[in-house]
This record gives structure tokens, C-alpha cells and sequence, in this order.
């Protein structure tokens, strides 16, 4: 499997530390609001990197952080007059929410930078102790000019920056680029006891904390929206490599943003959509497909247009599934010879997906693949092996990786489920009222269906046979 790197800024071949075990810590959160679809964009893309690896075998320790101290979590506090812990909870609560509606897995560990703060401590000592960090009054920086490879990921010289975007300007830093690890504590804000005195962790060290302690000093794979990799991602590796003097993390992935009229959408340009919002008119498969289609790399223009659009895809899908699983339901026994080899569709799929998770050709894939079930089924030439494998096919890519099929017997029962289940119920009635007459009807015209019922001890159940 090959996998572009942001470090080394070419596609590798993917080779884990310590295989099988592929360690991911991946930028969550920040709890201070719903997230929108842009934020999605990134959690389903990670979603499915892990899901990939986990398919190809791996075992796979995925973090997914919470960062629930910061800014403008303090600042919504102060607006809503709560405690910034109930507004990160309650936060918290609405992200797991949302995560689950749009079919995310629970990371193995979704830790809150809250909870690390002996880790972030210790940390900040080590550098401190190495001379790295500098204390200004409760105030302790970052000497980037002390990390020879600063820039080593985003490509930037120290030289050429200048204090911009996400680069906090600040008299008592030597360099503008210096950046802080431990904040003084301001009035009325939220603080924990350090070596410097009250006062709360930088954004950064929260995530070498964290990651460091969950997955180790070295790890695989670390992932985050394109916007972290300058300063969030650069400071990190200079946190963590100058802490533990070892390489921090192999592969870096970066995922391309979602932009709305060709520009970020983000919660400060106010130019967003909240998941939960695109959820009310889109279905979770459609809104999968939708970034599926598009290269994870890549920028991506929001469009309701392309959603719509990949509702009718998700459709086909899941009507090719339905009617596998129709198929399967009747129960029947065919005498096809089919010996049907699926081998070729899964290597078509790995394919793609080994290319530097080419998802769009995956689903391409995928989309040939319902267009051969229909004409296999159209044709009546299929048996119980066919139907098995071709489900099985699209348990494991189409929904197990990249959550596109909506099928009704996941949803709810079907009408035609229910009305037997109500005749069913006539049934047992007639009986019970030692009405034979009208059981036996009931029966036997079920059967004239194709629908046989059996009787246990538990009660009836049915199965459909081909008529
Ligand atoms: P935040 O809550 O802003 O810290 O972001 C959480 C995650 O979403 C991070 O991995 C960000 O890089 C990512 N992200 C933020 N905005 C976008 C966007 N418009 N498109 C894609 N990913 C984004
Ligand atoms: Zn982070």
C-alpha cells in the first residue's frame, strides 16, 4: 500500500513500526460548538483510513482526541455564563452524537486534554530542563531557534516566517515564531498548579502529551485536517522529538479542506454548516459518498448538487443489496453451477485503495460491481454461494470501509415483514379462540404466497419460498 507523506512530501510504501499494530492519533475537536460538515469531512476520511487498514488485517490503536481546553471554549463560557466544563461536556455529548448518526467508529480512546495535564507537565519540565523552553513569568515558550529542523514538515524556513495566522504575537516570546506551552493563568479562566504557577497548557503540547502517552514515543500514523500541518503539526514534532529525541511519527496525512464558494469553511469565517444541519436534508451514506468521490487530498467545494447526486448513487447501491438480501431470504434451492470467482473484484478495490487511498476509483469499483449482481440476478443464473459472497463483498468494502449502504431492514422492518408478523398474530388468536377454521385459512393461504410458516415452542416464525 502506498500513502502520500506529508513529511517526506512523496507517496511510500506503507511499512508499520511494529507490525501488525499500526498505532493513529488523529486531531479531534476543539468542544466549544456543533462541528460542521467541513470537520466531518476529515473525522470520515480518518474513519475510513482506519477502516482500510483494519480490512488488510492490522490491528489498529486509533486516538482521537478531545481538546477541551482552550480559547474559545473560555469564551463561550463567559457567554453563556456557564463553567467552560459544562460547556465542553455538554459539547462532548453532542460530537458523540453526531459521530455515531454519520457512521464514525469510536476511536479506541478519545482523550481530553484535561485529564493529561501531568503528562503535559512532565513534558514541558523536559524541555525546560533541556533548555528549550524558556519561562517568562508563568509564561512558558518554545525556543524554536534550539530545534534545527523546525520547518522540516510544512517546509517552511524560520528565517521566512513571520507572525501570522494561528502564530500568537507576544512581546516576551525571543521569536515570533516561539510558540507557548504553558499559559499564565488570567482572571477567571480555568487553571491547574504547575512549576510555573497557575495557569493552563498551550494547544500543542496537549497533543504530544497525549499521543505520547497512548501510543508511545514513535508511532505510525498521525492525521489531521490540511490546516494543522503549519504550526499545530511542526510544533509537535518539535515538542516531541526534542522531549524524546527519537522520531516522532512515520507517516503524516493530511486531509484536503472542504470549502464552501472556493473558500475555507470555517467557524471564524462563519461560513459553515453544522453536520447535524446537512444531516436534516441528506442522508449519513450520501454525505459519505459525497467526500468518497473526491480525493482525500484535495480541496473539495461543498455542493448540494453532488450530495443529491450521491443519494442516488448510495440508491443503487443499497437497492443491489436489497436485492441480494431478497434473494437470499426465499430460501431456495437452486441448481446453478455457478462458480462465481470474486476474487478479481477485491483485488480492483485493494487496487485503488492501495494507491494512495484512490477512494474514488474504489467506489468506481463498487458501482460495476451492483451493475454485475442485477444482471447475475436479472438472468436467474446465480445460487446460495453467489448471493453470500456478493453480500459479503459489500459488507466489507461498501459498508464495512466506507458506510454507503441505507437498507430498510436496517432502518426498521419492512411493511411486508410487518404484515406478516400481523397475520401471524391473527393466527395465533383464531387458535386461541380454538377457531381451527380460520388458523388453517390463514395458513394455507400464507403458504399459497410462498410463505411457510413454522411452529415451535417460542412461537412462529416463517420463511419464503420461490413460488
Ligand atoms: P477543530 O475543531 O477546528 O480543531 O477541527 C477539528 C478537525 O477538523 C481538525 O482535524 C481540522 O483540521 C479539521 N477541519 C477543520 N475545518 C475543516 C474543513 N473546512 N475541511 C476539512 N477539515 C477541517
Ligand atoms: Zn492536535
Amino acid at each position: 500500500m502506498k500513502i502520500y507523506n506529508t513529511l517526506t512530501k512523496q507517496k511510500e510504501e506503507f511499512v508499520p513500526l511494529n507490525p501488525p499494530n499500526v498505532k493513529i492519533y488523529m486531531c479531534g475537536p476543539t468542544v466549544y460548538d456543533y462541528f460542521h460538515i467541513g470537520n466531518a469531512r476529515s473525522f470520515i476520511m480518518s474513519d475510513i483510513v482506519r477502516k482500510y487498514l483494519e480490512y488488510k488485517g492490522y490491528n489498529v490503536t486509533f486516538i482521537m482526541n478531545l481538546t477541551d481546553v482552550d480559547d474559545k471554549i473560555i469564551k463561550k463560557a463567559n457567554e453563556e455564563n456557564k463553567s467552560a466544563k459544562e460547556v465542553s461536556e455538554f459539547y462532548i455529548s453532542e460530537f458523540f452524537k453526531d459521530i455515531d448518526k454519520l457512521k464514525v467508529k469510536r476511536a479506541s480512546n478519545h482523550p481530553k486534554a484535561t485529564e493529561y495535564m501531568n503528562e503535559m507537565i512532565d513534558m514541558i519540565k523536559k524541555l525546560e530542563a533541556k533548555g528549550i523552553a524558556y519561562n517568562v513569568d508563568g509564561n512558558v515558550f518554545y525556543d524554536v531557534s534550539k530545534f534545527q529542523e523546525y520547518g522540516k514538515l510544512s517546509g517552511k524556513r524560520i528565517e521566512d516566517l513571520e507572525a501570522g495566522a494561528r502564530v500568537e504575537v507576544n512581546e516576551e516570546k525571543k521569536h515570533p515564531l516561539d510558540f507557548a506551552l504553558w499559559k499564565k493563568a488570567k482572571e477567571g479562566e480555568p487553571y491547574w498548579e504547575s512549576p510555573w504557577g497557575k495557569g493552563r497548557p498551550g494547544w500543542h503540547i496537549e497533543c504530544s502529551a497525549m499521543s505520547c502517552k497512548l501510543l508511545g514515543e514513535s508511532f505510525d500514523i498521525h492525521a489531521g485536517g490540511h490546516d494543522l500541518i503549519f504550526p499545530h503539526h511542526e510544533n509537535e514534532i518539535a515538542q516531541s522529538e526534542a522531549a524524546n529525541e527519537k522520531p516522532f511519527v512515520k507517516y503524516w496525512i493530511h486531509f484536503g479542506f472542504l470549502n464552501i464558494n472556493e473558500e475555507k469553511m470555517s467557524k471564524s469565517l462563519g461560513n459553515f454548516f453544522t453536520a447535524r444541519e446537512i444531516l436534516k436534508s441528506f442522508s449519513t451514506e450520501a454525505i459519505r459518498l459525497f467526500f468518497a468521490q473526491a480525493h482525500y487530498r484535495g480541496p473539495l467545494n461543498f455542493s448540494d448538487e453532488l450530495i443529491r447526486a450521491a443519494e442516488k448513487g448510495v440508491e443503487k447501491l443499497s437497492n443491489t443489496y436489497e436485492r441480494i438480501l431478497e434473494e437470499i431470504k426465499k430460501n431456495f434451492e437452486t441448481k446453478s453451477e455457478l462458480n462465481y470467482d470474486f476474487r478479481k473484484w477485491y483485488d480492483d478495490f485493494e487496487n485503488a485503495m492501495d494507491d494512495d487511498l484512490n477512494t474514488a476509483s474504489a467506489v468506481a469499483v463498487l458501482f460495476d460491481f451492483s451493475r454485475e449482481v442485477n444482471r447475475i440476478i436479472s438472468e436467474n443464473n446465480f445460487n446460495k454461494d453467489f448471493l453470500f459472497g456478493a453480500k459479503d463483498f459489500l459488507d466489507k468494502t461498501a459498508e464495512g470501509i466506507f458506510g454507503l449502504i441505507s437498507t430498510q431492514s436496517q432502518s426498521s422492518p419492512s411493511l411486508e415483514d410487518e404484515l406478516i408478523q400481523l397475520l401471524i398474530k391473527l393466527r395465533l388468536d383464531a387458535k386461541l379462540e380454538k377457531n381451527y377454521t380460520l388458523s388453517d385459512k390463514i395458513r394455507d393461504e400464507l403458504k399459497n404466497l410462498g410463505i411457510i410458516l413454522q411452529d415451535s415452542k417460542e412461537g412462529s416464525t416463517y420463511k419464503k419460498v420461490k413460488k
